[in-house]
C-alpha cells in the first residue's frame, strides 16, 4: 500500500493492521468494511518543506521538515512532532498510520497525523534550538490550526519545544490557538499531560492485571523492567513505583541502567533534571552519588531485556522495534507476565508473535499466559490528554488534577474493555475461550470507528 520504494516500518505498521482485520470475522460479517481499507491507507496529505537556521558557531544549517496529514474522518488531524536524526518519511508515515486508530481509540472526535524533523538537537544550545522551532514554525503554520491539525511533541519535542513552536505560531497568525496540545499550565496547557502517556500506560497494565487476576493482583510486588528514560518512561516508572512495584531497568540509545533493589523515584527525578541537558544515562550514573546506593549498574550498549532477571511486567518506553524475537523469549523465559507499550510499535513483528504465540497457545482464559498490549491502545493516554486539553482551550477552562487523572484512567479502562469484546465478537479462533488478542482488538476497535465516520 506504499508509492515509494522502500518505507519498512510504515509496511510493517500497515501489515499488523490488516492480517489483524483479515484473520478476523470484520470483512466476512460486513463487507462494506474492505472497501475502506485502501482508502484509510493513502495519507489525505503528505507536506514537506526546507527549515533553515543560524546555528550558534553563525554557519547555515538545513533539514528537511514533515508533516503527514493521514486522516481527517475523525476530527482535525492529531499527533505529535518528532525531531530526530531517524525521522524519514517511512516513520513518519507509520506513526501518522498507527495515530488515526490510537486517537480513534481514545473515543474522541480526533483525526491522525504526524510530523517531524531531521535533526539531531544533542549538543545544541536553549538558543539554537529555539531558533530552529521558529524556523520549523515559520513554515508549518500556514497548514495547521486548531480545526485543521492540531500537533504536538514526540521524541525530541518535549515541553519547551513545543513552548516555542507555539509562540512561533502565535506571532506569525496573530492569533491566540489550542493549535499545539503539550503546552505549560501557565499558557492553556491541561493538568496531567505531561505524565499522561506513562501514567495512562500504567493504569491500561492495570486493567490487564485486574482482568486477567480477576482483581487478585495489581503492581504491587511485581518487578517491572522499562526501557527508555525520556518523558514516557519516566512517568511510567514513576506511577509504578507509587503503586509498589520495583522498576528493574531504564535504558537510552547508548546503554541500559539495571537495579535489582530498584531505581527509586529519587533518582528517575535526578535522571529527568539531567536529560534536559541531554546527558546520558552513564554520565548521569557518574555523577550522582545517590545511584551507588541501590547498586545501579551500566550497561553499555545493551538493551534491557535480556538483563533483567525475573520480571512480571515489560513496559517498552523507547522506540519503534525495540523488542526482537529472541529478546521476547527471553522476557517470557524470564516469566514476564503482562507486557504493554509505551512505544510506538515497540515490538518487532518477531516479537508480537512471541508474545501472541505464548496467549494463543493457552487452553483456557482462567489460565495465565502473556498479556501483550500494542502501543497505539496502550500509550493512547498521551494523545487522549491532548484531546482534553483541547476541549479545556475551547471552554477556556482548566480542569483539576483530580478530574484530568479520573478522565484518563476511564478513557484507559474503555479502551480494554472495547479492544477485549471487539476481539472477541470478531474472534475466528476455534477456542471460544482462548483469551482475545488485544492487538487484534484495538486494530479491529481503531478501525471500526474510523470506517464508519
Ligand atoms: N506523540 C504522542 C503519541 O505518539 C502524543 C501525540 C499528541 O498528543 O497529539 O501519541
Amino acid at each position: 500500500m506504499s508509492a515509494q520504494p522502500y518505507e519498512p516500518e510504515f509496511q510493517q505498521a500497515y501489515n499488523e493492521v490488516v492480517s489483524s482485520l483479515r484473520e478476523s470475522t470484520l470483512f466476512e460479517k460486513h463487507p462494506k468494511y474492505e472497501k475502506v481499507l485502501p482508502v484509510v491507507s493513502v495519507p489525505e496529505r503528505i507536506i514537506q518543506f526546507r527549515v533553515t537556521w543560524e546555528n550558534d558557531k553563525g554557519e547555515q544549517e538545513v533539514a528537511p521538515g514533515f508533516r503527514v496529514q493521514y486522516n481527517s474522518a475523525k476530527g482535525p488531524y492529531k499527533g505529535g512532532l518528532r525531531f530526530h536524526p531517524t525521522v524519514n518519511l517511512s516513520i513518519l508515515k507509520f506513526l501518522g498510520f498507527e495515530q488515526i486508530f490510537k486517537n480513534a481509540l481514545t473515543g474522541q472526535a480526533l483525526g491522525g497525523g504526524k510530523g517531524g524533523l531531521c535533526v539531531d538537537l544533542k549538543g545544541r544550545s536553549n538558543n539554537e534550538i529555539r531558533r530552529i522551532c521558529y524556523a520549523f514554525m515559520r513554515e508549518l503554520s500556514r497548514h495547521i490550526g486548531q480545526d485543521t491539525d492540531v500537533p504536538a511533541g514526540d521524541i525530541g519535542v518535549g515541553g519547551r519545544e513545543v513552548g516555542y513552536l507555539f509562540g512561533a505560531y502565535k506571532s506569525y497568525k496573530n492569533s491566540w490557538e489550542g493549535v499545539l496540545t503539550g503546552k505549560g499550565l501557565n499558557w492553556g496547557g491541561s493538568l496531567i499531560r505531561p505524565e499522561a502517556t506513562g501514567y495512562g500506560l500504567v493504569y491500561y497494565t492495570q486493567a490487564m492485571i485486574d482482568y486477567a487476576t480477576k482483581g487478585k493482583e495489581s503492581f504491587a510486588g511485581k518487578r517491572v523492567a522499562i526501557s527508555g528514560s525520556g518523558n514516557v518512561a519516566q512517568f511510567a516508572a514513576l506511577k509504578v513505583i507509587e503503586l509498589g512495584g520495583t522498576v528493574v531497568s531504564l535504558s537510552d540509545s547508548k546503554g541500559a541502567i539495571i537495579s535489582d533493589a530498584g531505581i527509586t523515584a529519587e533518582q528517575v527525578q535526578a535522571i529527568s533534571e539531567a536529560k534536559i541537558n541531554f546527558k546520558s544515562l552513564e554520565q548521569i550514573i557518574g555523577e550522582y552519588s545517590a545511584f551507588a546506593e541501590n547498586k545501579v549498574k551500566y550497561l553499555a550498549g545493551a538493551r534491557p531485556w535480556v538483563h533483567v532477571g525475573k520480571v512480571d511486567v515489560a513496559l517498552p518506553c523507547a522506540t519503534q522495534n525495540e523488542v526482537s524475537g529472541e529478546e521476547a523469549k527471553a522476557l517470557v523465559a524470564a516469566g514476564v507476565k503482562f507486557v504493554a507499550e509505551g512505544s510506538n510499535m515497540g515490538s518487532t513483528q518477531e516479537a508480537i508473535q512471541v508474545f501472541e504465540g505464548e496467549r494463543l497457545s493457552t487452553k483456557s482464559a482462567s489460565e495465565p499466559a502473556v498479556w501483550y498490549a500494542p502501543g497505539k491502545a496502550s500509550n493512547m493516554g498521551g494523545v487522549a490528554v491532548s484531546g482534553l486539553e483541547m476541549a479545556q482551550n475551547s471552554q477556556r477552562m482548566t480542569w483539576s488534577r483530580e478530574q484530568v487523572d479520573q478522565e484518563l484512567k476511564k478513557i484507559m479502562v474503555n479502551c480494554f474493555n472495547d479492544s477485549l469484546e471487539t476481539a472477541r465478537e470478531y474472534s475466528n479462533e476455534d477456542n471460544k475461550d482462548a483469551l482475545p488478542s488485544l492487538v487484534k482488538g484495538a486494530n479491529l476497535v481503531g478501525f471500526i470507528r474510523v470506517a464508519d465516520a
